[in-house]
């Protein structure tokens, strides 16, 4: 099948098994959308919808936010995943947004990437979510999913993933099409075990048809390179290798949660 083909064949699906998709996030301003994205690198929106109403009944504004120390604000989130590095970065951009950007979130990728912890995902996820912009941020949901159906071939990082998405989806669907890719990877097309049952794409998926002709070694393997949430930190270590890895993690949202030391420690300490 040509791949305008498939693409045409995917949008058509979505278009009608989920006509409303939208973030997961709770949120009330731009700002507090920000807060949440960040939040949410390496963590379930869950969870982090779980710690953010009180954090945003403290700080509600990027103003009170700057006002409050990486303490204050760690005491907030202690039970999200790498609260010492969020911390600090909710701190810093806080105070960043109220010093250079007059308390406003800005509209524009290279200025809200300046935003210490905002990598080009959260920068894709705002620009997508808030502004409605033409903008793909691809998690790991993104990420495997478009590599299972085949809206992508070989495709080694999130970057490369963004680039051929956007090539085919058409402009004014990319935010819709960004949360048709990550529901779908969150609630059927699951990392260890893809409910395809219950998936109306199964005509068109490659995962799916390698499966169904026997290709069992192959199928295998993609399960384990993009399974439970351990292999999927090593797929994303083998799609640019170990550096690299390091440096897709703060890409994928968080600028510097691929500071292994602090990893370590916070691990331990998150535990
Ligand atoms: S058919 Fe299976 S592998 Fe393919 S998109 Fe659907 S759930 Fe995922």
């Amino acid at each position: 099948m040509r791949k305008s083909e498939l693409y045409r064949r995917v949008i058509e699906y979505f278009e009608q098994a989920m006509p409303v998709a939208e973030t997961e996030l709770h949120y009330g301003s731009p700002f507090q959308l920000l807060v949440a994205v960040v939040l949410s690198a390496q963590c379930t929106d869950k969870r982090v919808n779980m710690v953010t109403p009180a954090l945003f009944a403290a700080y509600p504004t990027a103003e009170a936010m700057a006002q409050a120390s990486e303490e204050d604000i760690f005491s907030y989130i202690h039970s999200v995943s790498y609260p010492n590095n969020k911390s600090h970065h909710l701190a810093g951009l806080s105070r960043m947004l109220v010093e250079e950007f007059g308390g406003e979130v800005p509209d524009d990728r290279d200025q809200l990437q300046r935003l210490p912890g905002v990598g080009r995902k959260t920068a894709n996820v705002v620009e997508a979510v808030y502004f409605d912009r033409p903008a793909m941020p691809v998690d790991t949901h993104v990420f495997r999913v478009a590599n299972r159906i085949g809206l992508t071939i070989n495709s080694k990082t999130p970057l490369q993933t963004e680039r051929e998405l956007v090539k085919y989806i058409p402009e004014q669907l990319l935010p819709k099409a960004h949360h048709w890719l990550i529901l779908h990877g969150r609630y059927v097309c699951q990392a260890r075990k893809p409910k395809c049952g219950e998936c109306g794409l199964t005509e068109v998926c490659c995962f799916f048809r390698r499966q169904e002709t026997g290709d069992k070694k192959t199928g295998d393997k993609e399960i384990r390179r993009i399974g439970g949430k351990e292999t999927e930190d090593k797929e994303i270590r083998r799609t640019g290798g170990k550096e690299t890895g390091d440096k897709e993690t703060r890409r994928m949202g968080d600028k510097e949660t691929g500071d292994k030391e602090t990893r370590r420690k916070e691990v331990k300490g998150a535990v």
